[in-house]
């Protein structure tokens, strides 16, 4: 890549987006930055309504070999994609770093490791997942009856800037998978990095158009939203995900919406503090806090309050945070973003919150570096414990008791991740039964989404439906249901005419199966 890349409408995704003979130079563009320094470091088309319905159009028409391939064809074509992606890490890597700031070892972890691991999870249990699954026909011995999953068609994709490459490949490659084809709008941050995925595929060959990346704002994702594809996931703010909503429901379009948090951490009087304060860090600090699982409030049990706070200052204070190799944390992504922060942080300390490190923008640095920081002195009236902060900062507050931590962790309008932190594995797993959210951590943070095997997605204001795992591949499938008449009979009991006799009859056969006493006298039917 040069160092400033023009992007014709055109070049956008490869093949994959074209201008509709609009002149790159008249074509409306969107500038991308690098947020370490605010320098431009490429542009890229602003597409119109008319290019999106183009790619649609692409798309539904790629689809139709793509969807009709038996699963195990896709798969291969698909662990091509997987070989092409190692093989040009070091590529993509480059691109995720300079569009969003994060540091290359994040981004190996986080946006690569996870995405080849839900690969290789599909490619070994997904033809499974979308097997035709027969259904007991109840009373009708004599139906067959099964379900199958079929591809939607075209699946619209819109994703975030905070993990572009991962939260693009997730959505992306699971559509894929269950044989639909993809029309994709990354976000308007970090867009080369949704044309390096458009790339991916167009590249591997065989099946260059089953991807189509129209790049650009709202407006670009809105007329996806209302294109007349036959879902929509999106992934990215609450706020958002509303008005995708909205704008779906005028044409049923369903969706999956992958939303904020606002994560609770609960350190229990018997947990192992040092390790419970390595989670904290992490989970509130890495990828600068712009992680929807982030840790972003933390409910320490009175007795070992003292102790965690002075250990979770002490160790963030030996966070290096910069653009080197040897760096923990680099800079945020996006300037409004650390507005956010900036705001969080100012009202709870006006509201009596104490910060004990960071509390600023790095001082004389350019770019978007917001230093981690630790709050305490906190409670529900301020909007750092209660909004999505999406920045370096761990507010922490001390609870009498796991009950006062349930409460508090509950009292959320969101609920996405959470954790508990305690030695008695029982008590972390009963803890995290009563915890809303859709997913829990015990003893751990954030890793649960690396898990492919395990569905992630949002209960409350986080979100509705489930990428990963079993669910996250049928969310892309539509469900048919299929009933066959076994035996070809001249007719059945309740076809006209009527027979008088069809109601006892009935009556009788729902007796004998279900009624309990009668059906254990005659040793028939369900036991109790
Ligand atoms: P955002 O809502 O601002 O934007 C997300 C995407 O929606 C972008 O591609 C944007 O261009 C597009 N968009 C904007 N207006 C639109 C409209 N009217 N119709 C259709 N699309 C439109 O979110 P963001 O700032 O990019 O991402 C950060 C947010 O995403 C945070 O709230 C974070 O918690 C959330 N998030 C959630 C998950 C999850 O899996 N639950 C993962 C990552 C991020």
């Amino acid at each position: 890549m040069t160092d400033t890349q023009e992007l014709t409408a055109g070049e956008a995704g490869g093949a994959l987006v074209r201008a509709g003979g609009v002149p790159a130079t008249t074509h409306p563009v969107i500038e991308t930055r690098d947020p370490r320094t605010g320098e431009v470091i490429g542009t890229v088309p602003d597409c119109s309504a008319v290019e999106v319905a183009a790619a649609v159009e692409r798309a539904r028409a790629a689809q139709k070999a793509w969807g009709g391939m038996p699963f195990a064809e896709r798969t291969k074509h698909l662990l091509a994609v997987r070989d092409l992606l190692l093989d040009r890490a070091e590529q993509l890597l480059d691109v995720i770093v300079r569009e969003t700031g994060k540091l290359r070892n994040e981004a190996v972890l986080t946006e690569l490791m996870a995405t080849v691991e839900l690969i290789d999870h599909y490619a070994k249990h997904g033809e499974k997942v979308l097997r035709r699954e027969k259904v007991q026909p109840g009373s009708m011995l004599h139906k067959r009856a099964y379900r199958t999953f079929e591809p939607l068609g075209v699946v619209g994709v819109i994703s975030p800037w905070n993990y572009p490459f991962t939260l693009t490949m997730t959505p992306v490659l699971s559509a894929l998978f269950a044989g639909n084809a993809v029309v994709l709008k990354p976000s308007e941050v970090t867009p080369l990095v949704g044309v390096e995925v458009g790339k991916l595929f167009a590249d591997v060959g065989a099946h260059p158009e089953i991807v189509q990346v129209v790049t650009g704002g709202g407006g670009t994702g809105e007329a996806l939203v209302r294109s007349g594809v036959q879902k929509i996931c999106f992934t990215g703010s609450g706020r958002t995900g509303k008005r995708v909503m909205a704008a779906a429901a005028d044409t049923l379009t369903p969706v999956v919406l992958e939303l904020g948090g606002k994560d609770p951490m609960i350190v229990c009087d018997d947990a192992d503090i040092s390790r419970a304060v390595g989670g904290a860090l992490w989970g509130a600090f890495s990828n600068s806090g712009q992680t929807c699982m982030a840790v972003e409030r933390v409910y320490v049990a009175d007795s070992v309050y003292d102790r965690f706070v002075d250990e979770v200052v002490a160790r963030t204070g030996k966070i290096r945070q910069g653009d080197g190799p040897r760096d923990d944390i680099g800079s945020m992504t996006f300037d409004r973003q650390v507005d956010i922060v900036e705001r969080h942080v100012a009202d709870a300390v006006e509201k009596g919150a104490k910060v004990l490190t960071g509390g600023k923008r790095v001082p004389g640095r350019a770019g978007l570096w917001y230093e981690p920081t630790v709050v305490v002195d906190v409670d529900h009236s301020m909007e750092l414990m209660t909004d999505e902060t999406f920045g370096p900062v761990l507010p922490i507050m001390r609870v009498r008791d796991d009950e006062e931590a349930i409460a508090l962790a509950n009292d959320s309008s969101y609920g996405l991740n959470s954790s508990v932190w305690t030695r008695d594995l029982e008590r972390g797993e009963r803890l995290a039964e009563r915890i809303e959210a859709g997913n829990v951590c015990v003893n751990d943070t954030i890793v649960s989404y690396a898990v492919p095997g395990l569905p992630f997605g949002g209960i409350k204001e986080s979100g509705i439906g489930r990428v990963h795992g079993a669910e996250g591949l049928r969310e892309f499938s539509q469900s048919k249901s299929v009933l066959v008449d076994r035996f070809g009979t001249r007719r059945e009991l309740w076809w006209y005419p009527l027979p008088k006799s069809t109601g006892n009859l009935l009556l009788r056969v729902l007796r004998l199966r279900y009624r309990s006493g009668f059906a254990a006298k005659f040793g028939r039917g369900d036991k109790p």
